[in-house]
């Protein structure tokens, strides 16, 4: 069995959620309820692959909600709390979706692997990064060509180039897809320059410069709301693909010429009975999902029982191709920018 572990992209809509479900006591209370309610086992689902393989899984609510970030202890029993219900519930292989991976990560989560009288077993949960680096990579590869730019030549900004994601990207773009060019982007030197010397190129640049001068951005940085880009200096034709958590620059960038995909995000060839895509505002949320939990789906689909996707910068090539045939195997396609690509690419 497997396990999804997410949480509401807002308060206000965490609070509409619950009360929908009827977790009425929760959806009535003010923040400080809300960070010391436990996790939530929301609903089990079934789930059959295109080749016929049935699973079952489980969604867990965290009841984190991204106002609760800047409250450190919080934040890390709730990424915690969910995990160890996941394990108790018996559930094999758990993605951590949305900013649980993060907090995981950035709040070094690892040094508590105790909690109550649960030891966490970290083989029983993945952060979905390599399924979600390929489907970034494979979204590139499909819509570029489709709106006139030629992937030989083109200049590819990696916004986050450093990231556990990004530099997944960086090494796919340089060794499979051979862009033109690399231009990597993240506010610290010194692990640009490392990554920089690994990839054997890549121009090191600030966001202001790489902007102009790149014709595909991925954004795979969570990056501030309060960002502000002058949309009249980039490129046109210029695809964006906005990897990053919470997707919010389809409302930064608008002209003739850009295109905006939703990055890192994966369609099921059919419905699935479950109703907790609706939380993450999926367009299609019975079959749209964050490609990190299709992680931990493929994971149980092929018997493939372990932390598949953990720590910083340990995605490998041979690790993105597995997750990959294993994405188009079962029956999940890219979101893409237009139907026909769509359809193609199902
Ligand atoms: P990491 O923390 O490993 O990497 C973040 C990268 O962004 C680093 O290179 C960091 O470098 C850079 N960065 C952060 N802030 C800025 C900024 N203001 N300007 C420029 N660069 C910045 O994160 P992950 O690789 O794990 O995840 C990347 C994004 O992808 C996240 O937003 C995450 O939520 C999202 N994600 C999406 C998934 C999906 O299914 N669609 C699944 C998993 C993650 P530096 O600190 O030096 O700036």
């Amino acid at each position: 069995m497997f396990g999804l572990i997410g949480h509401s992209t807002s308060f206000e809509n965490a609070r509409q959620k619950a009360m929908e479900l009827g977790f009425d006591h929760i959806a009535e209370g003010d923040m400080d309820v809300w960070c010391s309610s436990p996790p939530q086992l929301v609903e089990n689902f079934k789930v059959v692959s295109r080749v016929g393989k049935v699973i079952e899984g489980a969604y867990i609510d965290s009841c984190f909600v991204p106002e609760m970030l800047s409250r450190f202890k919080t934040a890390r029993r709730k990424v915690l709390n969910a995990m160890e219900l996941a394990q108790k519930k018996g559930l094999n292989i758990t993605a951590l979706g949305g900013f649980t991976s993060i907090i995981f990560e950035n709040f070094n989560l690892l040094q508590h692997q105790n909690i109550r009288n649960t030891t966490l077993q970290w083989e029983r949960f993945t952060t979905g990064n390599t399924h979600t680096a390929w489907v970034i990579c494979r979204q590139l590869e499909l819509n570029a060509p489709s709106i006139g730019i030629d992937l030989k030549k083109a200049r590819v900004a990696i916004v986050g180039a450093t990231g556990d994601i990004g530099s997944a990207v960086c090494r796919w773009l340089v060794e499979r897809t051979s862009v033109g060019e690399l231009l990597l982007v993240a506010r610290q030197q010194q692990p640009l320059l490392d990554l920089q010397k690994e990839l054997g190129g890549g121009k090191v640049l600030t966001l202001e410069e790489a902007l102009p001068d790149a014709d595909i951005i991925v954004w795979v940085a969570s990056m501030p709301r309060t960002l502000e880009i002058d949309a009249t200096n980039l490129r046109n034709p210029c695809l964006m693909i906005d990897g990053g958590y919470p997707k919010n620059l389809d409302s930064k960038f608008s002209g003739t010429g850009i295109h905006v995909l939703k990055g890192g995000i994966v369609q099921f060839f059919e419905d699935i009975g479950w109703n907790m895509m609706q939380l993450a505002e999926m367009d299609k949320p019975h079959r749209e999902m964050f490609a990190c939990f299709a992680e931990a789906m493929l994971l149980e689909f092929e018997n493939c029982h372990t932390n598949f996707s953990w720590g910083r910068n340990n995605i490998t090539l041979e690790k993105m191709d597995f997750i990959g045939q294993a994405s188009l195997r079962h029956g999940f396609s890219t979101l893409n920018l237009n139907q026909e690509l769509q359809a193609a690419a199902a």
